[in-house]
């Protein structure tokens, strides 16, 4: 049984699978405290339990293709029903990406890929960032406090995907050609919003 916010199908908007179609699953739950400044506070609360099987029906009813696994923070349910979820979605030839903060670790065994997004003054331990298959963090107007967290984390370049801090596609255009400039200088994948960009601040796209 898992805690679901939503199921939905649309396009990934953002890291290394950007402007894949996929079935995304948003998981219910945080970890505390939860930050402030969450940009999805309507999926910490408790959800809805969805058996398992129920869940692989629905995600599979289009064919094998891309499950983005999200939430609220994923890997707090790995042990009550994800690792399951996982099993059987690559058994009927899904790739599956996980979204996930890194707060909760990364459960050995995980087959998915998995792409991080350190918060601000919460970056994982290296033992954590190691098992990312990309890291994508946030640049608001100070660029040299994203660009400290990277440097101590030791992780190379190619494993960036730097993306603009701004829930609006205003914002996101205003800092484009600083993140454009940056991702040159250092080797980071420029990392568009695609969502926030063709639908400016609508949830749920
Ligand atoms: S880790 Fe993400 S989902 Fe969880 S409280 Fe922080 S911003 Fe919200």
């Amino acid at each position: 049984m898992l805690q679901i916010h939503e199921l939905f199908r649309s396009i990934q908007g953002e890291g290394p699978f950007a402007g894949r179609p996929a079935v995304f699953l948003r998981l219910s739950g945080c970890v505390q405290p939860h930050c402030p400044f969450c940009d999805t506070p309507e999926a910490l609360g408790k959800g809805k339990s969805i058996p398992v099987e129920e869940l692989v029906e629905q995600m599979t009813s289009g064919g094998p293709g891309l499950a983005v696994i999200t939430g609220g923070e994923p890997f707090l349910q790995w042990e009550s029903g994800l690792k399951e979820l996982e099993a059987a979605l690559l058994q009927k030839g899904m790739e599956i990406q996980y979204e996930s903060s890194g707060r909760a670790g990364v459960p050995d065994g995980v087959q998915g890929q998995v792409v991080l997004s350190p918060k601000p003054g919460q970056w994982p331990p290296p033992s954590v960032l190691g098992k990312a298959f990309a890291v994508k963090p946030l640049m608001g107007d100070k660029p040299e406090i994203v660009l400290r967290e990277i440097y101590r984390s030791g992780l190379p370049p190619e494993k960036i995907w730097l993306m603009a801090l701004g829930a609006s596609r205003e914002e996101q255009l205003q800092r484009m050609p600083l993140l454009w400039e940056i991702c040159t200088r250092y080797g980071y994948h420029f990392c568009p919003r695609l969502h926030i960009l063709v639908h400016d601040r609508k949830k749920g796209v």
